[in-house]
């Protein structure tokens, strides 16, 4: 049976952007293929099985990859597998998905697009021109800076005598060529320009200037590509419309566990927030044994006894069949959580008698001949980070420090602890906490003043 193909847009950068359907195709497909310009993020909208293939275009490889990516596209799709080719910003702008398009429908793969917001109009919006304006310009014109070699020439007369927005896609390279070629044509010296790099995303970056001085502004910014070009008197709208969000550029990681909690207040100040491995439980389908051989329940972890309880439950018995059971707690934090279930601890001890005992707990942290209930599993996050990319890590929990497998020695960025025992479990992996709150204002507070990353270059002018 033949899969499917979707080219699916996944907009300019920032993971709220892409669509609906977007984010359903990610979720159900089996085979992933992206490439440099689409921001990893996204990816975690897909399933933890998904096969992702990196197809990272390198400039001078360009026509050699992509025959190479159409035919991995109809491999694919011909072995059955429901295949996404993720592309930045709409698939049918430039980046070939027209191509890759005539090149499945040849070869009878069924093949859908699904559009995204394009970084030519949404990148724009991002540092505040509007790509129109009744004032301004009262059409806009996109046009790769690309040129094949013995591929069509631009036609500058044309181009430079439009009175709309100009914006060039893959431009960077020819930022020079472009500049002077339009003031060749006509255009004024003094025409306002914009170059906007990783629109949307954390990275983002924008340089203003004109027509006579933006190649010598962008050279002192160290900024390049992937980027926009914007030429037009729209450009001058940025000063009054550029979006100023207290945490815009801040780069967060958190555990998934706070994707709802706190992504949203982080997200909603304008920071970009990732998430590392989470370990989820899971109940293991265990025999439950004969109670009545036995004398005491010795309970390791708590969620080792809700599990327990669960399948007692399933059994179509409860607690009562626990009655003539001596309940000894491995310590505390435990004994606490069986009161709370109904249940008080006879004995809180770490290291219990065991002769005629149950001894229940977590699959591989048990004593031999101990009744494992659940197991943790690790969901990956199917990205690697570097860790220089983020300015901040919470941990909202010691689960959640336990869950980091990066190391922390050493690394330049800051360290926030939600509350004095998350403090302990980063000092123990020799990690110093830099604010300690359970406070989100704080939080938020404390992430306005931490310093980003290249933030001396990210010149407005
Ligand atoms: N289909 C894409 C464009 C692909 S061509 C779209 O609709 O946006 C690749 C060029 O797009 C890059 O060289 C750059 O000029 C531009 N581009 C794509 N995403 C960008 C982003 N987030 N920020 C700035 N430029 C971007």
């Amino acid at each position: 049976m033949t899969g499917r193909v979707t080219l699916l847009g996944a907009g300019p950068g920032d993971p709220e952007l892409l669509t609906l359907l977007g984010k359903r195709r990610l979720a159900e497909a089996d085979v992933i293929l992206y490439d440099r310009l689409v921001n990893p993020s996204l990816l975690a909208f897909s399933k933890s099985t998904a096969q992702r293939v990196d197809v990272g275009k390198l400039p001078h490889f360009h026509k050699v990859k992509q025959t190479a990516i159409n035919q991995l596209l109809v491999d694919y799709a011909q072995a059955g597998q429901r295949v996404v080719r993720l592309k930045a910003g709409d698939p049918y702008v430039f980046g070939r998905g027209g191509e890759e398009a005539q090149f499945l429908t040849a070869n009878h793969v069924p093949c859908e697009v699904v559009s995204g917001l394009t970084s030519a109009i949404t990148g724009l919006a991002a540092v505040g021109i509007p790509i129109t304006h009744r004032d301004y310009a009262s059409s806009f014109h996109v046009i790769t800076g690309h040129h094949q070699s013995g591929g069509r020439q631009l036609d500058w007369d044309n181009i430079a005598h439009q009175e709309g927005t100009l914006v060039f896609l893959m431009g960077m390279a020819a930022l020079n060529d472009i500049c002077t070629q339009l003031q060749a044509n006509g255009r004024a010296a003094t025409t306002p320009v914009a170059i906007i790099q990783w629109a949307t995303q954390w990275r983002q970056r924008l340089v203003t200037g004109t027509l006579a001085d933006i190649e010598a502004r962008v050279i002192a910014a160290k900024i390049g590509a992937p980027a926009l070009i914007v030429v037009g008197d729209v450009v001058k709208l940025s000063r009054e419309l550029q979006p100023t969000q207290p945490l815009q550029g801040q780069h967060v990681l958190l555990p998934y566990s706070a994707h709802s909690r706190l992504a949203p207040a982080l997200q909603d100040q304008g920071a970009t927030v990732d998430f590392f491995d989470r370990e989820v439980p899971a109940a293991i389908d265990f025999t439950l044994p004969d109670l009545s051989q036995v004398a005491t329940l010795v309970v390791t972890d708590g969620r080792a006894y809700d599990y327990f309880l669960k399948r007692l439950l399933a059994a179509g018995q409860d607690q009562r069949s626990l009655a003539h059971l001596r309940i000894v707690a491995a310590n505390s934090a435990v004994a606490k959580h069986l009161r709370r279930q109904g249940l008080l601890a006879d004995d809180v001890t770490a290291t219990p008698q065991t002769a005629h005992a149950l001894v229940i707990g977590e699959a591989g942290r048990m004593p031999t001949g101990g009744l494992a209930t659940y197991r943790l599993t690790t969901v990956a996050t199917p990205i690697t980070w570097e860790l220089a990319e983020f300015q901040a890590i919470i941990f909202p929990s010691s689960q959640s420090v336990h869950d980091f497998h990066q190391d922390l020695h050493g690394a330049q960025l800051s360290l926030i602890a939600m509350g004095p025992r998350v403090q302990a479990a980063l000092q123990e992996r020799g990690a110093t906490a830099q604010l300690i709150s359970t406070n989100r204002e704080d939080i938020l507070a404390f992430l306005k003043g931490v310093k980003q990353h290249g933030q001396d270059g990210n010149s407005i002018s």
